[in-house]
């Protein structure tokens, strides 16, 4: 085992600075990776690395670094406060189970928050180990690279890094540690603490610094902090819209994993829908079905509203005007949301310049597949291709009516149509049971061979190689008692 402090791996490209520690004190705690008994890389994304500037080969036979047991050369690491409404209530929180280990900037010039989750027990720990099970890091691995090819904005797997310790959930279980890649990890739930303690200092300095860091633009407008109020809004809302296009259900959507950069973040209980259901939910604490997959829009701008309070102070001297000021930036969410939400639908079905009638159109099809229990993914691709849609949604006598309608709406511009839905609509997700099976693998055989497959079909989701061509026929409805769990 190596020793604490001992840094390792000079020469693999590691440039980390530790911006986030100008921030007032308050905000974060200097704090170490716990060792663990076993480093052992399991899975190691050589894609990421390259992009982050540092040498995959040297890298992959560091496993100490990736499991906290040494730290990487200029690290300074530290445990991140932050608050967050989970599930409607207000908690203090904070990195319990994660590290920063500091903010790799790239060969151009980009900056990267480098975070091991998984790694021992913080000052904001309260009463969790500070670990992590296995299943759930090569879970977060998984679904985070098949989210970044999909092409939604999102937090990036660097490694995952077994222990060789034990963590005890309902059972026994191996532990790991993920090393995730974020652009950074500022949170409503970051300005919430800020506000909760009453610290307007560190308000101001972290809106500063997150302006200077995600929305350097903002500073040219008249009220910056409003403009970043804006900025933030209309990330989330054409984040959210990407990912209902997708049938992604986040499954968490509490106020500390919503990102400020737009990244999505956290991925505990997440899941993609197979059958369309706007009631859908997978997670198996949200029993209300708060974060259903058709509430996320709604919970989006919840969310965003707890954000504009805490910038109140900042927003207008008079709070009455900075309510005002909040609220019309507010109201602007829904507009958004909505366009950005019906672009992405309609390219679903091939449509760029939308027509009157045309969101009816793409509301109706949606309509169809819920009634009769059609795969949202397939229903889509099979379209793009002309090739049969689902079985029930092909049976429903309304659909050969829907489909003169759309064919006779696509005109001459068809083979067109076709070409871009088939840049919008995958062929492939990350269904639950295929994920399932491939975490099975590797945590009770060490098998890493599914996880491989899989990830490699993952990979283009969009292009229909030989690989993903084969998830095509592969069974993947999970039994109705399927539930995720948070990766607690
Ligand atoms: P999450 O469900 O991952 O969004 O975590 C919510 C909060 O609980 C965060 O403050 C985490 O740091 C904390 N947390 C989750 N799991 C653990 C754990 N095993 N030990 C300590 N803190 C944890
Ligand atoms: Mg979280």
């Amino acid at each position: 085992m190596e020793a604490m402090n001992q840094a390792q791996g000079n020469g693999a490209g590691w440039n980390l600075e530790a911006t986030y520690q100008t921030l007032p004190k308050a905000l974060f705690e200097p704090c170490e990776p716990v060792p663990v008994k076993q480093p052992t890389l399991l899975l190691f994304n050589r894609a990421i690395a390259e992009h982050l500037g540092l040498d995959a080969k040297q890298l992959e036979t560091q496993d100490a670094i990736f499991a906290g047991n040494a730290l990487p050369p200029g690290s300074q690491p530290i445990a991140q406060a932050y608050g967050g409404h989970q599930f409607g209530q207000f908690n203090i929180l904070g990195d319990g189970r994660a590290i920063l280990l500091g903010e790799q900037v790239t060969p151009i010039g980009e900056r990267y928050d480098i975070q091991l989750k998984g790694s021992g027990r913080t000052l904001y720990s309260r009463r969790g180990d500070g670990r992590s099970a296995m299943g759930p890091m090569l879970r977060e691995f998984i679904l985070s690279e098949a989210m970044h090819a999909l092409g939604v904005p999102t937090t990036r797997s660097l490694a995952v890094a077994a222990t060789g310790e034990a963590v005890h959930r309902e059972t026994l279980q191996p532990g790991a540690v993920l090393t995730r890649v974020a652009a950074s990890h500022i949170r409503v739930g970051t300005f919430q603490f800020a506000a909760a303690m009453s610290n307007y200092e560190a308000l101001k300095a972290l809106t500063a610094y997150t302006i200077q860091r995600h929305y350097p633009e903002v500073n040219q407008a008249e009220n910056p902090p409003l403009e970043l109020l804006n900025q933030v809004i209309a990330k989330q809302a054409e984040l959210i819209a990407q990912w209902m296009s997708l049938g992604f259900i986040h499954g968490v959507m509490n106020t500390d994993n919503m990102s400020i950069c737009g990244e999505t973040i956290d991925y505990g209980p997440c899941a993609f829908l197979n059958a369309f259901n706007p009631g859908m939910v997978y997670s198996s604490i949200d029993h209300q079905g708060r974060y259903a997959y058709g509430n996320q829009p709604n919970i989006g701008h919840w969310n965003l509203v707890r954000f504009a309070e805490t910038l109140l102070p900042l927003l207008h001297e008079e709070k009455e005007q900075a309510i005002e000021l909040a609220q019309n930036a507010l109201d602007d969410y829904a507009e958004r949301f909505n366009v950005a939400y019906k672009r992405r639908m309609l390219a679903k079905i091939g449509i760029e310049q939308e027509e009157e009638g045309d969101f009816d159109l793409a509301q109706r099809l949606l309509n169809l597949m819920q009634a009769s229990d059609a795969d949202f993914t397939h229903t889509f691709r099979a379209l793009s291709e002309e090739r049969a849609v689902p079985l029930q949604l092909e049976a429903a006598p309304e659909y050969q009516e829907w489909r003169t309608v759309w064919e006779s709406r696509l005109g001459s511009q068809k083979a067109e149509s076709l070409e871009a839905m088939r840049r919008v609509n995958p062929w492939i997700i990350p269904r639950n049971r295929w994920v399932e099976e491939a975490i099975e693998a590797v945590v009770e055989k060490g098998d890493f061979e599914p996880l491989g497959h899989l990830m490699g079909a993952l990979e283009r989701p969009f292009e229909g190689s030989e690989a993903t061509r084969e998830f095509l026929t592969k069974p993947y409805e999970e039994d109705e008692s399927y539930q995720t769990f948070c990766g607690t």
